[in-house]
């Protein structure tokens, strides 16, 4: 091929993976800051930009074969004419450009983007991707509205651009289309046929992977004949090698990070013996469910090892963790260490101190509640008992505890309702010398495949078990018209002396007119609810403010709370048991699910309305549909990943694990359990020494996890 030697421009040193970008022809200083920006520094980098579609430009579809809504295509043809106009009203700039193929013709259509005429001169030739559709004028001929579009050029080196399967990838800054082509494909000119494999060659053999050099070339640049339709599912076999390849060394770093974690010697280790256990037995006021016991045993396994725990307890609002985290707590107290329960809230923190006060009560252990509210001589007092080691088990906000708590000799440390507690603040908890157990709880089930991405280092226990007794809610759909027959329904349960929550969605850009509306929303209650007493909770009260009105709503007071999704996850008014929530198609699935959760606590039938007030998107009626259909939350879960995305439902970023590029864990399940078995095999295999990277045959892979991942894993790097 052409142009062999444009590499490394300016200097003496070859293009390699490890190549800076600045140095690449074509990149420069600037494009390489903004690259740098996005997470490209080398050359390398860039080889993990995989094409997201693939266009198969040796056959064009012709034009006068096209129809309105027949998906993304791609066509080639010849520029007869091409126009920029701006629009008299709104002052939009509008591109038109005609391209004709030899069967027919179709006209482009960009807005804003006055650039393109500069492009698109009559006569030039064009390839332009995108989605025919009738247009409002020129009699409903067909148009393409912000076609993708490229320029079809005849100078050497450009037949990567066209005549062949070619590439498409995500746009990046500074680089069109064909830039950022023809950087990769430079890039990958100069690969060595042998460069070296993350992926021990045992491996490799084993399942058929093809090398790293081979399936990047053949990712980026496919051969001819390749299938397009595994293009574009990424199922080709270079595609299945090169997700393998991220997931593999996530999961090893993790492993490593297990390993790492269990090594620690803390020179204590908690007993069970009889008296403990009937003195833990005395605490319980009802019977375990099969679910909270085989977890507790899980749990107590954890305990009895000299290694800390790091857990991770997943049960649906409701299932009962709460007596499972009390009992794992006593259990340290009860060989001598302090127990720690960490709430989101003051309001969930003083929950919570309020029931294991009554759990507690007269049976000798002494509990002590931390929070904002605590203050002056009171809290100077609480500090002191706390690090003296009076206090054995300390209820509190997380921020409170992890900012300014000394203990005297903290065992466990229990983290509720926050599954985004990650890798980083555990991190932070090591950080006060000790080495605590730690157990997070959470109600919002993750999915297990992301699960074993992002939290792919905690051990995973399922509470998969309601207490017996508990009612299920009812869930239904209703239009806007259904008001007034839902308003007297709410009458008449408030009659019979229940509660009911009613939620309006804030959305935070239109934050002020959502405002309003709430607070009109309470007043026009006030009217049609006149003999009820009706709160208000929104987010731009203080926490003073709202904190009373949601203690007045638990104590029975206010009957009819209106509020936008500030109610906590957690908030325990078992007499609650309507839940009405307006404008529900702007929910979020889990956010959905967990409002519904706040009712159905009691022995009282509890119903949840979604009022739909707006026009459905897609998405939104998949959410409403579901919601309607089930209150399995791991369902729930399942379609929530596959309605957002990955990224979006953990919030991935704030946990310390980085997005992945190429894999997906939807698509991808299977090699996702794949790499995680053969990873954690591997480093179960090492030795000491290997799996510090000091020796082995797999030494190469080590040290590459452990320098790539040291911070964000918490590992001491080997340097
Ligand atoms: P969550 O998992 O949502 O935190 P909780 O721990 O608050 O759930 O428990 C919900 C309710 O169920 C509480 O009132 C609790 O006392 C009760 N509960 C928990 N386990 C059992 C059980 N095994 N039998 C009966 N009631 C139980
Ligand atoms: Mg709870």
């Amino acid at each position: 091929m052409a142009g062999r030697s444009a590499g490394a421009g300016g200097g003496s040193r070859p293009l390699d993976p490890s190549s800076p970008l600045r140095y690449i022809r074509g990149i420069g200083p600037s494009k390489a800051e903004a690259l740098a920006e996005k997470g490209f520094l080398t050359a390398g980098d860039l080889l993990l930009h995989l094409p997201f579609r693939y266009e198969d430009r040796t056959r064009f579809l012709p034009i006068s074969g096209l129809r309105a809504d027949c998906g993304g295509v791609t066509i080639s043809g010849r520029v007869l004419s091409c126009s920029l106009f701006t629009t008299s009203r709104r002052r939009m700039r509008i591109v038109r450009a005609l391209v004709d193929d030899g069967t027919g013709t179709i006209e482009g259509v960009w807005f804003n983007q006055p650039f393109i005429r500069d492009h698109l001169h009559e006569g030039v030739d064009v390839v332009l991707y995108g989605y025919p559709a009738r247009s409002q004028g020129r009699r409903g001929a067909l148009q393409m509205v912000a076609p993708e579009w490229e320029l079809v050029t005849r100078e050497p080196g450009d037949e990567i651009h066209a005549g062949r399967i070619v590439p498409v990838h995500r746009r990046l800054p500074g680089l069109s289309p064909k830039a950022l082509r023809r950087i990769i494909h430079t890039i990958l000119e100069a690969l060595p046929a042998e460069m070296p494999d993350p992926i021990p060659a045992d491996l490799r053999g084993r399942l058929g992977l093809m090398g790293r050099a081979e399936a990047l070339r053949r990712t980026h640049f496919p051969a001819e004949g390749t299938d397009m339709a595994a293009l574009q599912t990424f199922r080709t076999p270079a595609h299945l090698r090169m997700i393998f390849e991220e997931f593999f060394l996530l999961q090893v770093a993790l492993a490593l990070s297990r390993r790492h974690a269990a090594e620690v010697k803390r020179g204590f280790r908690y007993r069970v013996n009889e008296k403990i256990r009937r003195r833990l037995g005395g605490v319980l006021p009802f019977r375990l469910t099969a679910a909270q016991r085989r977890v507790l045993q899980e749990i107590g396994d954890d305990l009895k090892r000299a290694g800390p725990m790091h857990r991770l307890l997943q049960g649906d609002v409701g299932s009962g963790k709460t007596i499972v985290a009390l009992l794992a707590m006593l259990l340290a107290v009860e060989n001598g260490h302090q127990a720690v329960l960490m709430a989101p809230t003051e309001i969930l923190a003083e929950q919570h101190y309020r029931g294991l006060g009554k759990l507690l009560e007269g049976k000798g252990y002494r509990p002590i509640l931390l929070t904002g509210a605590v203050k002056g001589a009171a809290r100077r007092q609480t500090l002191a008992g706390i690090a003296g080691g009076f206090w054995q088990l300390v209820v509190g906000t997380h921020a409170l505890i992890q900012e300014s708590v000394v203990f005297h000799r903290l065992g466990i440390v229990v983290v509720d309702e926050q599954h985004r507690f990650g890798v980083v603040q555990r991190a932070a908890l090591r950080e006060k010398g000790t080495h605590p157990d730690v157990l997070v709880m959470t109600a919002t089930p993750i999915p297990r495949s992301l699960c074993l991405t992002v939290y792919g280092d905690l051990d995973l226990s399922i509470l998969d078990e309601m207490p017996p007794g508990r009612r299920p809610v009812r869930t239904f759909r209703r239009k806007e018209a259904a008001r007034p027959r839902i308003y007297e329904f709410v009458r008449r349960q408030i009659r019979q002396g229940r509660q009911a929550y009613i939620v309006l969605p804030l959305v935070e850009e239109s934050g002020e007119s959502d405002l309003k509306a709430a607070v009109r929303m309470a007043a026009d209650l006030e009217r049609s609810f006149p003999d009820t007493s009706v709160g208000l909770v929104h987010g731009r009260l203080d926490a003073a403010e709202r904190d009373a009105t949601m203690k007045s709503f638990a104590a029975g007071e206010i009957e009819l709370l209106v509020a936008t999704t500030v109610i906590e996850v957690g908030i325990d008014v078992p007499n609650a048991s309507v839940m009405v929530i307006e404008n529900a198609e702007r929910f979020g699935l889990s956010q959905l699910h967990q409002l519904r959760g706040r009712v159905g606590r009691g022995p009282h039938a509890s119903w949840c309305i979604l009022i739909e007030s707006g026009s459905l998107t897609p998405e939104a009626e998949a959410r409403l549909s579901i919601m309607a259909e089930t209150e399995d939350g791991f369902r729930i879960a399942e379609k929530d990943l596959e309605i957002r995305g990955p990224g979006e439902v953990t919030g991935t970023r704030q946990t310390g694990v980085p997005d992945l590029r190429i894999a997906n864990v939807l698509r991808d399940r299977e090699l996702l359990e794949l790499s995680r078995s053969e990873a954690f095999g591997l480093v179960a295999g090492l030795g000491d020494r290997e799996a510090r990277g000091e020796e082995g045959p797999n030494r190469a892979l080590v040290r590459y996890v452990r320098h790539r991942w040291a911070e964000r894993l918490g590992l001491v790097s080997t340097g």
